[in-house]
């Protein structure tokens, strides 16, 4: 007896996309068949979708919860939490949110994980992962020699900046004597090192540099997080994972420079990885002349018309592999308070929207095949960070983590039709597609638009595959 049966619809499994009906019983996928064939198992539900498009739960390797913002130490303002943040995930049919457990001076690695999981553990709906995370200029030798065993407990990936952003916010740097010392530990453990790259020389001179011309406003974000800084410090990591033989995985691609760097890389063998955020692909620096301009701001910074043309160019190409958000999910008087390069606040609220901008982005205006799309939302994430084939694939034995897309649901957004913030930087987009259920490990979470289900999410082990480590594989 299955749990669920969904048929009829157009499921996008890796070997394409076609009628399919879907049978689930303790969680996982249990069977895909052919409506033609009939005659599926008894089933304690069945759902008929009819002919809507079923792909797997999005998997957004990329968000941030309960972070006090930087530019607002003294205040406390910190963003959303897993609560809020994996509500609004799971209504846009994102199944898994990965976020940073910081380790601070003093701990023993095993307890920054433990303290960021404490956070999510019962409060989620989508399950999760951590990357272990690194904002001191030193990582002290004892710590380093803890990878491998956080390794071998699940802890497939961790982060790292080569910039502390602005010349305001507390250090988040490590050298790049720290860094290489990571990547050795991160590599020989068998796990994936992403990258915050910028090139901090570079950033803080051109801060200097506008301040004493008096161009501090937003416009100017992409002076100071510039492409110079983004090609130079591509190259750095890039060398630096080459000479050590560590997998990389460059977050949040924002210009052409980047681009040429991966694309560079990858031409070469080297396993390298890139993540664009779909408002990178979408919005350009002039937008920060908006009102209200800052909502569509993230660190490094928009860029022009050439760089996010690059963006979308790459991921046809398969030069980049993902769309993340970078959420940082606050309401709009939040986002909105810093009003000059030195404070603007970075991330945003997308993680709702993610899924329907890819669709309709890729898929509606740019012709992005649907195993293409599955590999931007799902896929290439949950191979790069560990997580598939039990995440990012509908395939027999997979987790049952599933999105439905109603593809004749084309509609204009608006934030209140929305779960994350009082604001959306996609106010009045017009999406392509509209997710319509969500299905976490068997359970149907998310159905017409209300939630069902209680937080189910649970911390997910991650192991990097060896074909992942050691090539372009995705
Ligand atoms: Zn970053
Ligand atoms: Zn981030």
């Amino acid at each position: 007896m299955l749990d669920l049966l969904l048929t009829n619809g157009l499921v996008v499994t890796p070997s394409g996309a076609r009628r399919l009906d879907i049978g689930i019983a303790g969680g996982t996928i249990v069977s895909l068949t052919a409506p033609e064939f009939g005659n599926p198992a008894e089933a304690r539900r069945t759902i008929d979708l009819r002919g809507q498009l079923v792909v797997p739960g999005g998997v957004d390797p990329h968000v941030h919860t309960n972070s006090v913002l930087p530019t607002a130490a003294e205040s406390g303002i910190m963003c959303f939490g897993p609560d809020r943040v994996s509500e609004g995930a799971i209504y846009g049919g994102t199944t898994t949110l990965v976020d940073f457990a910081h380790w601070q001076p003093g701990d023993e690695l095993s307890q920054s994980f433990a303290r960021k999981s404490a956070e999510w553990a019962g409060s989620s709906f989508t399950d999760y992962a951590l990357h272990g995370t690194f904002k001191e200029p030193e990582i002290p030798f004892e710590v380093l020699e803890q990878i491998p065993d956080a390794v071998a407990a699940g802890h497939g990936s961790y982060k790292v900046w080569m910039t502390n952003t602005t010349p305001t916010r507390p250090r988040q740097k490590t050298d790049l004597g720290n860094m290489w010392g990571l990547m050795e530990q991160t590599a020989a453990a068998g796990a994936m090192l992403a990258v915050h790259a910028e090139d901090d020389d570079i950033v803080m001179y051109s801060y200097k540099r506008l301040e004493r011309a008096g161009q501090t406003g937003l416009e100017y974000m992409s002076h100071a997080h510039n492409n110079l800084s983004e090609k130079l410090s591509f190259q750095r990591a890039i060398t630096l994972a080459e000479h050590v033989g560590a997998p990389i995985y460059l977050m949040h691609v924002s210009a052409r420079e980047g681009v040429d760097a991966i694309r560079d890389a990858r031409g070469r063998g080297l396993p390298v990885y890139g993540e664009v955020l779909p408002h990178y692909a979408h919005f350009t620096a002039e937008d920060y002349r908006q009102e209200n301009g800052a909502i569509y701001h993230t660190y490094p910074s928009l860029k022009s018309a050439d760089d996010r043309d690059s963006m979308w160019d790459a991921l046809l190409e398969g030069v980049l592999s993902t769309l993340a958000t970078d959420g940082v999910c606050t309401d709009l008087d939040v986002k909105t308070r810093g009003k000059t390069i030195f404070d603007a606040t970075g991330g945003h609220a997308g993680v709702e929207m993610r899924m329907a901008v890819a669709y309709t982005e890729g898929v509606s205006k740019r012709g992005l095949d649907l195993t293409r799309f599955v590999d931007l939302t799902s896929a290439n994430a949950a191979k790069i960070l560990g997580l598939y084939p039990r995440k990012g694939a509908i395939a027999i034995g997979s987790d049952a983590d599933l999105a439905v897309l109603d593809t004749t649901d084309a509609r204009r957004v608006t934030a209140s039709d929305l779960h994350e913030a009082d604001y959306t930087p996609w106010e009045g987009y017009e999406v392509a597609a509209w997710p319509s259920m969500t299905v976490l490990r068997g359970q149907v979470v998310v159905e017409d638009r209300e939630l069902k289900t209680g937080p189910l999410g649970v911390l997910q082990e991650q192991r990097v595959s060896s074909d992942v480590r050691s090539r372009p594989a995705c």
